[in-house]
């Protein structure tokens, strides 16, 4: 029997919201979006929440309210998808890669300094996989250097770094594409207790209009909005987050329990207050396991290859061995099968097709 990667757990109460929108006749910019920003600035503890179209166009929309843009540098992590980066080439900036923390794979602190100089305008921070990032040195490092931080939360929803949650020290990114705890289908959010950074992300992801003017464009802005049928969905899936990260830290305990047997395997941080994005390990020979997975229906991915490494950085400029930690763990690392509702069973059947291969390193191909 086959076993996905991911599966989101879309229930009856999502049908009933998104049909009640779909009855109502309003099915953008109306009270449904409202009820949802609301709901997750509320979660968060955070001021405003601007729903947007997705993660990508969140983090886009944070750089452009920031005024970061031709000229400046933006530091990041090269270990993540791909659109963290992307959105400082929207702009016009230049992305600066920071190598990472081998245990945790987020932005390494102790190397953000040197990374930094007098163009350096924002640092984008990945919560890799849900972990937090290691905080207290990089708020300093920000207030230090006078830079704009903002995190993309995309995979952390729910996390904490010393009991306040990822999200809410800068000015923040939520994705809410189906592989996501939370999810709208696609969507996305943008966070922020400033004012005037609020004001701008509305206007932005609404054509550049400011509240209340709607042949008045204050900005080149974009389509950039959430519709009320996909907040609809939202507001289901957020009223259960906690009760999903919940069962996923059972769920990533039962991977980590039942891996303990097989030294080939390095198994994940079990740290207080980071949340389950994914099941990510680490092996040699990851290459060969995977395949071999696959082969027998167990759906497996290699998260993340190194954003620096790929085409368009590449014509930038950007090099291999530039970023060892970061290339060594690509060249490593494998996403198990892992969503709310996988079952004992279905933990049980990876581990021991895992655990063969492991154990039979002579067999290649
Ligand atoms: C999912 C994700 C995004 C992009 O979100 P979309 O909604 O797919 O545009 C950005 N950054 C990270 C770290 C993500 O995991």
């Amino acid at each position: 029997m086959r076993i996905p990667l991911g599966v989101p757990d879309i229930g009856k109460t999502e049908q009933k919201l998104v049909a009640k929108v779909l009855r109502s006749g309003q099915l953008t910019r109306g009270p449904v979006l409202q009820a949802f920003e609301e709901q997750l600035g509320g979660y968060l503890g955070v001021k405003h929440c601007i729903g947007v179209s997705s993660g990508t166009s969140a983090l886009h929309l944070a750089l452009l309210a920031h005024g970061i843009g031709e000229g400046d540098v933006v530091v990041t992590s090269p270990f993540t998808f791909i659109a963290s980066a992307n959105a400082i080439l929207y702009v016009r900036a230049r992305p600066r890669f920071v190598d990472i923390d081998p245990k945790t794979y987020n932005i390494d602190p102790s190397k953000l300094n040197e990374a930094i100089d007098s163009k350096t305008k924002a640092l984008i921070l990945v919560h890799v996989f849900g972990l937090p990032c290691d905080m207290r040195p990089i708020i300093e490092i920000c207030e230090d250097h006078h830079l704009t931080l903002i995190e993309d939360a995309c995979e952390a929803l729910g996390a904490r770094y010393e009991e306040r949650k990822v999200g809410t020290f800068g000015t923040s990114c939520f994705s809410f594409y189906p592989n996501k705890v939370v999810t709208t289908a696609e969507g996305g959010a943008v966070c922020t207790n400033e004012d005037e950074i609020a004001e701008r992300v509305d206007a932005l992801r609404n054509q550049g209009r400011k509240r209340g003017e709607w042949l008045e464009h204050a900005y080149v802005g974009y389509n950039y909005r959430l519709s009320d049928v996909h907040a609809a969905i939202g507001i289901s899936q957020l009223g259960r987050i906690d009760r999903a990260n919940a069962i996923r830290e059972r769920k990533a305990q039962s991977y980590s329990e039942a891996l303990k047997r097989f030294p080939q395997v390095t198994t994940p941080p079990h740290v207080k207050g980071r949340t389950w994005f994914v099941y990510v390990i680490e092996l040699n020979d990851r290459d060969r396991i995977g395949r071999r997975l696959v082969d027998a229906g167990i759906e497996c991915k290699p998260y993340f290859p190194p954003v620096h490494l790929q085409a368009p950085y590449r014509e930038l400029g950007f090099k291999e061995g530039t970023l060892p930690v970061c290339e060594n763990a690509s060249k490593r690392v494998l996403a198990l099968p892992f969503f709310t509702k996988i079952s004992g069973r279905q933990i049980g059947q990876v581990v021991a097709s895992l655990g063969g291969l492991v154990e039979r390193p002579i067999d290649t191909r």
